[in-house]
């Protein structure tokens, strides 16, 4: 760099040099001067104004800097190297750029880009099928005015976007389509849409094919049962053998119906639509009912059941839903509780729930089985299970029954100790709650409360 200075330095010397010789024998030794001086000026304005006219021209990117010498040639080389390789680099990002906009355009799913206040940015071809967005001319336009389903303002306004929502296309009602929204960046969103259409469909149809199957198999067993009751009614004269075998075929087609009829339920809760007319259920009549039903069911066990409900609640809720629900939970409760056990309903307002819950002190269940023991056909002990009658089915449709309510199934258990089954509806359910006088209400503290816990939605 140096040596550059240096050089230019030399040459003005140079010039002056001479200029002032031929100044010195012409006797006009300023004159001389002033014009090696006015020629070097202007030998640097003629690279200035090149370099201006070169850096103002619109395709700066494609013509090469002016050539030149000395300083000014360095200056010019050391602007066309960065030239260079700003071009590679630009090449390189438009190539990246180029990839992810052609693999986003392979997308089948929809990608949408929206802006922090709410309006359109970008979008992949996919969204312009699904969707029907046009570009440019739904650029920049609210997302809002564009996609107008109630059901997706609402999702898109919650901020909470943890489980995607499922609408019809609008364009197209055979279109099925799940929106997932995604946060980025400040508050910006990134809709990813998918086409479901095609497992919707299968969706439907497994539920059909359950449906029809468990209500086809309703008149065969009913028909099965009934021989085998009649014929076991008059199994005198049959041997010990016969008699034996009828008796494990009444055993295994009363499981028989017993499954048939729980999938029928789970078919009927999967598929009707949530109704908005609740019942006012009172909360202590039904666990007196409940209780009484179970105990009878499970009067060999001579199990003691309690009741633990301070105020008369009333909820708002499908009543033989919530019968349901919580007659398979004490029912389990029973079947899983050794002779003498102890089974407490109970019912309380808690700080953000209303809270039903049935407690046992029997076999318990250990952790791990905990978070898969609402799925169907989900058996902790199968054995155990089918010897008792259990279906695998009974916890899937208390899930699903809290589901239709808005709440939240929790179970607390300890191997040994007994178990918690907690249903927790929205307080909003709770209609009234009038403080008990009677002194007819059964309270207690609960002992030992187990300490494993599982929450499941
Ligand atoms: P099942 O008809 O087999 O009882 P469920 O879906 O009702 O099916 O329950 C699933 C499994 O959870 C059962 O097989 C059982 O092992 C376990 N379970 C349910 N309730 C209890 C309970 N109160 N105590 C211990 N284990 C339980």
């Amino acid at each position: 760099l140096l040596r550059d200075w240096r050089k230019e330095l030399n040459r003005l010397l140079i010039v002056t040099f001479i200029f002032g010789c031929v100044g010195y024998f012409l006797n006009a030794m300023t004159l001389a001067l002033l014009i090696a001086l006015a020629l070097y000026i202007g030998q640097n304005f003629y690279q200035l104004r090149r370099l201006h006219k070169w850096l103002s021209q619109d395709h700066i990117n494609k013509s090469e800097p002016p050539e030149s010498f000395g300083l000014w040639g360095d200056i010019l080389d050391g602007i066309y190297r960065l030239q260079k390789r700003e071009r590679k680099s630009s090449r390189k990002l438009k190539a990246i750029i180029d990839k992810a906009q052609e693999s986003s355009a392979a997308l089948e799913m929809a990608v949408v880009m929206v802006s922090k206040h709410s309006t359109l940015v970008w979008w992949n071809k996919a969204a312009e099928t699904l969707l029907g967005l046009h570009f440019p001319n739904d650029q920049n336009q609210a997302v809002l005015n564009l996609i107008r389903d109630p059901r997706f303002a609402d999702y898109f306004n919650s901020g909470s976007f943890t489980e995607p929502v499922v609408i019809t296309s609008p364009g197209n009602k055979n279109l099925i389509l799940e929106y997932h929204i995604t946060l980025f960046g400040e508050n910006e969103r990134l809709i990813i849409v998918r086409d479901i259409t095609q497992i919707h469909r299968l969706e439907l149809m497994r539920k059909d094919f359950v449906g029809n199957v468990s209500h086809e198999l309703g008149t065969p067993i009913t028909v099965i049962k009934g021989y085998l009751e009649n014929i076991l009614d008059n199994a005198d004269d049959l041997s010990e053998m016969w008699r034996n075998a009828l008796l494990q075929m009444q055993q295994q087609s009363n499981r028989m119906e017993n499954i048939v009829q729980d999938l029928l339920l789970l078919a009927s809760l999967e598929t009707k639509v949530i109704a908005n007319h609740q019942e006012s259920v009172n909360v202590r009549t039904l666990l007196n009912e409940i209780k009484s039903d179970t105990a009878q069911i499970f009067a060999d066990k001579s199990h003691e059941f309690k009741i633990d409900c301070a105020n008369e609640y009333t909820i708002s809720a499908d009543r033989s839903e919530l019968y349901s629900a919580i007659s398979n939970l004490a029912i389990n409760a029973a079947k899983y509780t050794p002779v003498g056990g102890t089974i407490i309903l109970s019912a309380r307002r808690e700080q953000d729930s209303f809270d039903i819950e049935v407690q046992d002190n029997g076999i318990g269940i250990e952790k791990h089985h905990l978070p898969r023991l609402t799925e169907r056909f989900y058996r902790v002990d199968a054995s155990r299970s089918s010897e008792s009658g259990g279906t695998g089915l009974g916890l899937a449709i208390v899930k699903h029954i809290m589901v239709r309510h808005g709440a939240n199934l929790k179970i607390i258990s300890n191997p040994e100790k007994g178990s918690r089954f907690i249903c927790s509806l929205p307080l909003a359910r709770l209609i009234d709650s009038t403080e008990d006088s009677s002194g007819a209400n059964n309270t207690h503290t609960i002992p030992d409360r187990p300490d494993i816990g599982a929450r499941l939605h």
